[in-house]
């Protein structure tokens, strides 16, 4: 790890994402003899796993975001920096950016990971992704824009197309929209139109693998399964979907290919590593896994260059010799709890023991008293399942006002069944693609 030769001029760690992973890596460096930047193009941190509920009208934007300088406010040895990287410039030691440079002696990247439609790239404007604030806004204004258009029309069958709403991928995130969908159209929208009923909207959920929630216990994808199907989604295992239009899906199951009309796709089936993670790749020679990821040594760092951590979603970081890790918060959160606690010793002269990755477990929700949780030592489902997955969110949120705003809104949304965050923002919608 490059040293300062004057003991004056502090070590710079330069951490490139201000997501769970950096963000982490960022406060616990808090009072290190480092000078720390973060940089990250937004000049928020966004918690993701409630994005689905800012994209169905539960929550608003700034409840689920956390602007980085005010996080960090108090942190002294931390500067937050708005910009964009484009490159690592390995061998002078300094992040490329869309505007400049900064240089760095220790660089923690954790630029997380982005949506990847599998060689099917045109489907990213048919079928939006749900990554950012601007997705989460987008796809708020595609569900709420059906209703309206159906409400609208007076053609039955394309009140149908627009009343079918076709998740692709049922995992957490799939799974959680769904659920959502069928909740608004149950509960929420039910008293708002005059001509359509809400309730007849169709929520369709495919998965390519033989059940949802695949990364968890059988049983408990069993149990989602029949939580989803009491909220009206049908769910469609072991199908493929093998095309989109505007105006419909194309789904083959075995030697079955069905045409759906719909003019609401989703797409939460898969994710690929932020573009960093290349550049980063043929700059180092590090190798790369098939969706992307830069795979790490035993303390995170890259085989050959221990001053370049990687962490979190762009890392692949194998556990124990098996399965990488999952690209979810917790490791990307004690990744970078770690590599900082790594540098902090490294600087005394000392070394720390290889990663070593504390599972919690896993956990989704489909609705209301409805979740599902894999706690490793106890499997739940339903309310408990719910509370523990609620009281756990909450905990997670990053400010102690969102905190309090988000059980606040909860339990208002709770009581009323109401999602008061149902704005269509953008573009002017006018007039209606009909
Ligand atoms: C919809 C959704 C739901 C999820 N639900 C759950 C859940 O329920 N439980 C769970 O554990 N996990 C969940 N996850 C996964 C979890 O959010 C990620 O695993 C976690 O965010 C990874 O952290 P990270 O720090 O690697 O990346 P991120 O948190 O994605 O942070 C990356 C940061 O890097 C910034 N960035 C990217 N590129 C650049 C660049 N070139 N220059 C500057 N900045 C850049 C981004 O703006 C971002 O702030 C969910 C994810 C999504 C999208």
């Amino acid at each position: 790890m490059a040293q300062s030769l004057n003991p004056s001029i502090p070590h710079r760690v330069v951490i490139v994402g201000g997501g769970f992973g950096g963000l982490s890596a960022a406060r616990a460096l808090k009072g290190a003899p480092v000078e720390v930047t973060l940089l990250d193009r937004c000049n928020y941190h966004l918690f993701q796993p409630l994005l689905y509920q800012v994209a169905t009208g539960a929550l608003s934007p700034a409840n689920i975001a956390a602007p980085l300088r005010r996080v960090l406010r108090h942190q002294k040895n931390t500067r937050v920096l708005l910009a964009e990287a484009v490159d690592i410039d390995v061998a002078n030691g300094c992040v490329v950016l869309s505007d400049g440079k900064v240089g760095y002696d220790t660089l923690i990247v954790a630029t997380g990971a982005r949506h990847h439609y599998f060689g099917k790239d045109q489907w990213e404007e048919l079928a939006p992704g749900l990554k950012t604030i601007e997705d989460a806004t987008h796809i708020r204004r595609r569900i709420l824009l059906a209703f309206e258009a159906a409400e609208r029309e007076s053609d039955p069958e394309k009140i149908r197309a627009w009343l079918t709403f076709v998740i692709v991928g049922a995992g957490p995130t799939g799974v959680e929209l769904a659920g959502a969908l069928g909740e608004i159209s149950n509960d929420t929208l039910k008293d708002d139109f005059r001509r359509i009923n809400t309730s007849d909207a169709r929520i369709l959920l495919v998965e390519v693998a033989d059940r949802v929630l695949p990364p968890f216990p059988p049983r408990l994808s069993q149990r989602a399964r029949s939580m989803l199907v009491r909220l009206g989604v049908t769910v469609r295992t072991d199908a493929v979907v093998t095309d989109i239009t505007p105006e419909a899906v194309t789904l083959r199951e075995g030697s079955l290919v069905e045409t759906i009309p719909t003019r609401t796709v989703l797409w939460a089936a898969g994710v690929q590593a932020s573009p960093l993670g290349r550049m980063l790749a043929n700059k180092t020679g590090a190798a790369l896994d098939p969706s992307g990821r830069v795979v790490v040594g035993p303390d995170l760092s890259l085989p050959g260059y221990p001053e370049i951590f990687v962490i979190g979603d762009l890392a692949h970081f194998s556990h124990r010799g098996g399965r990488p890790l999952p690209g979810i918060a917790q490791p990307a959160m004690q990744e970078g709890s770690y590599v900082a606690k790594v540098i902090k010793h490294r600087l005394r002269g000392k070394s720390v023991g290889p990663f070593h990755y504390f599972d919690l477990g896993n956990m989704a929700t489909i609705g209301r008293a409805a979740a599902v949780a894999d706690l490793r030592w106890v499997r739940l489902s339903g309310l408990p399942a719910w509370l523990v997955w609620l009281f756990i969110h909450l905990m997670y949120i990053v400010e102690f006002q969102n905190r309090l705003l988000v059980l606040l809104q909860w339990a208002w949304n709770y009581y009323t069944f109401n999602r008061s965050a149902r704005l269509i923002t953008g573009k002017n919608p006018l007039p209606l693609n009909l």
